[in-house]
């Protein structure tokens, strides 16, 4: 087994419980993910693509046992996720941590940044003294660029960019090893998500974090990935290198994704 390896994920299937009428139908049409196969090498990104609706988010949500998983194996440095009880996966959670599209749906607006850092901070880290929590969030804020006074203020006192650096802050908190970015910048304005996708690009060289990019931005993809793996209807129809995919496309459906790329890359 390749030791550098961090995630690898064999021949997964992932079906939604559909009720009504479409219970009827094969199996073959209820799996969301069909055989879905790829793997990630610690301190890479593989960047995920495919158009709304090709299963993108629910691979991450399986990784996350946020749902089941029909069969398949989710290898996590040589333990199988799929096999783990949700008691079991405890720990594993705190190396997988997950960022999402809209900053401002994951962050509780009644808590205050400082409450919100402090959470994740309580669980994982419950030894530490009261002082070396709070320089602990501090910490956290300077690695996302905010200033130490923003520990009062609440999620609505913040633009959109800033959110996500919270969430940013907040997914840091138990120092995973993979972070899962859902279309981390689709919310936010054209202008702050390159301040945000440097951020993270910057995070990822400073802390060796490996990282799973979803994106249907094709663009955004390149930029930041080594590997990628191109989602049809949950079936991964490419996986190859970023040069691979994007100077040698071997499907219609990658190379109309490419067309979508606007003409100055
Ligand atoms: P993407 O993130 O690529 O846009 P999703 O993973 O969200 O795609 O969805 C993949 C497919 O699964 C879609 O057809 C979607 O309608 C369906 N789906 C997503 N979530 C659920 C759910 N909770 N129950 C049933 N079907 C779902
Ligand atoms: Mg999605």
């Amino acid at each position: 087994m390749d030791t550098s390896l961090l995630l690898s994920v064999k021949h997964l299937n992932v079906k939604y419980n559909l009720r009504g009428f479409l219970r009827f139908h094969s199996l073959q049409e209820k799996l969301t993910l069909e055989d879905v196969s790829f793997a990630v090498k610690k301190g890479e990104t593989l960047g995920i693509v495919g158009e709304s609706g090709s299963g993108k988010s629910t691979l991450a949500k399986a990784i996350l046992k946020l749902i089941p998983v029909h069969s398949g194996k989710i290898i996590f440095e040589h333990t199988d996720l799929t096999a783990l009880t949700q008691k079991q996966f405890v720990p594993w959670r705190k190396k997988i941590q997950m960022i999402f599209q809209d900053p401002f749906e994951s962050l509780n607006p009644r808590m205050s940044v400082y409450q919100i850092l402090l959470e994740p901070i309580q669980i994982h880290f419950k030894n530490l003294s009261s002082f070396q929590k709070k320089r602990y969030i501090f910490e956290l804020l300077n690695y996302v660029q905010l200033p130490k006074t923003v520990i009062h203020k609440h999620p609505n006192e913040f633009s959109g960019g800033q959110r996500q650096r919270i969430c940013i802050a907040r997914a840091l908190a138990v120092k995973p090893e993979l972070l899962i970015c859902d279309e981390p910048v689709s919310a936010l304005d054209v202008s702050i998500q390159a301040q945000i996708i440097n951020l993270l690009k910057d995070l990822q060289k400073s802390l060796n974090m490996t990282y799973l990019f979803i994106s249907h931005d094709m663009a955004l993809v390149r930029h930041m990935s080594n590997q990628v793996a191109v989602l049809q209807v949950g079936k991964l129809v490419e996986y190859g290198s970023v040069d691979e995919i994007y100077k040698h496309p071997k499907t219609l459906y990658t190379q109309k994704l490419l067309d979508a790329i606007p003409e100055i890359f």
